[in-house]
């Protein structure tokens, strides 16, 4: 298993503990995938996300059995007749971000690692700090100050250290790589580690086993720094390349208006993102000013034929009570994702006979 530098194809061994290339590429992650059996998978007795553990990078019998907190198999619900939200709010954290960390810090376990540092505008963060506690890893946690309490109250009790720091996200960003590099310490990334969406690419994987071995015509993906985006495309990618499915379904992403680089981006057909000034959204997930993986989020949108928008301050807010009403009470950035949906359902009003799926998480209590 190795890291392959996605733009020169240099391989490193897990064991470098590299976050980047030397050529200043971005990694992705090499292994020899099998295909997972759906005809088995339905009937496993492991309701995680570990069931298919064929298509993961570890073994059967390994360190990930003392590190799972059960994350994974979490519901499909109707919203409405053809629009499903995958309830990502019965994770341990409450969050997707557990089906990256659970890989990152099982990975950590492996190789031996003791320590290792994180950057997150929350969710990420108490992730890392949940798994770490549990795999008896010490996880220095960067955030930014502006972070809500709670999450931060959440980090803190999981035995993580916090360090708070001042600026944007971005600020965040190169104070854990300045710690990662000082103490070479495990850069346990949601954004650089691609083990991470080795993690996010079973929340695909799920949807289309629920749906009866088929994919839905579209999933509608939140877009920061792309890593659930990422997962999604990874598992297309097998899906299609096992063949289970012939065509990929359409990835939707939605930003905040108020933040969105990569929608501008691709509304001027460009091929990377430009960072943009960072603004406020109520959306903090999402506030992604500069996304490291610019160019492949794009590349994955538009290989799936998919679109990218931006919504509305109000129209976040509108869809939280909305879902609320529904008996789901979400975290705010998660709101976006649904306001999303309805921004999508005008655009394309082809929408209204397609099955749509759109991940809810959170906690309502933790965010304003
Ligand atoms: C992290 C997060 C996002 C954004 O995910 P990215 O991987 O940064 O694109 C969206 N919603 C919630 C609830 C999150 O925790
Ligand atoms: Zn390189």
């Amino acid at each position: 298993m190795n890291y392959l530098c996605y733009d020169c194809h240099a391989a490193y061994p897990l064991e470098s503990n590299k976050w980047k290339c030397d050529c200043g590429g971005l990694l992705n992650l090499e292994f020899e995938k099998k295909a997972v059996d759906f005809s088995k998978t339905p009937l496993s007795r492991n309701h995680s996300l570990w069931k298919y553990i064929d298509a993961l990078p570890f073994e059967k019998e390994d360190v990930w059995q003392d590190i799972t907190l059960g994350e994974g198999g979490t519901p499909l619900i109707n919203i409405t007749r053809n629009v499903y939200a995958k309830a990502e709010y019965y994770m341990p954290t409450l969050s997707f971000k557990d089906r990256g960390a659970v890989m990152l810090i099982a990975m950590a376990k492996k190789l031996g690692i003791k320590r290792v540092v994180a950057d997150s505008s929350g969710n990420a963060g108490t992730a890392i700090a949940a798994y770490g506690a549990r795999a008896g890893i010490q996880s220095d946690i960067f955030v930014p100050e502006s972070t809500s309490s709670k999450k931060i109250a959440q980090i803190k009790a999981h035995g993580a250290v916090i360090h708070k720091v001042p600026g944007t996200r971005e600020d965040t960003a190169r104070a854990a790589i300045s710690m990662v590099e000082d103490t070479q310490s495990f850069y346990a990334s949601h954004i650089y580690n691609p083990i991470f969406w080795e993690g996010t690419k079973t929340y695909v994987y799920e949807v289309f086993e629920q749906m009866n071995n088929k994919m839905p015509d579209a999933f509608i993906i939140p877009v920061g720094n792309g890593t659930l985006l990422m997962g999604a495309y990874i598992a297309f990618q097998e899906l299609a390349a096992n063949g289970y499915i012939e065509k990929m379904p359409r990835i939707l992403a939605v930003q905040a208006e108020a933040c969105a680089p990569v929608v501008q981006a691709f509304s001027e057909g460009k091929k990377t993102v430009d960072p943009v000034e960072h603004s406020r959204t109520i959306a903090e997930g999402i506030a992604i000013g500069a996304p490291a993986r610019g160019e492949e989020i794009l590349h994955a949108v538009r290989a799936t034929g998919g679109d990218i928008i931006g919504v509305s301050e109000e129209s976040i807010v509108e869809a939280r009570k909305e879902l609320a009403l529904n008996g789901m009470y979400v975290e705010i950035t998660s709101a976006a994702n649904y306001a999303g949906y309805l921004k999508y359902a005008k655009k394309y009003p082809e929408l209204k006979d397609q099955q749509l799926v759109l991940p809810l998480c959170g906690a309502g209590i933790k965010s304003h």
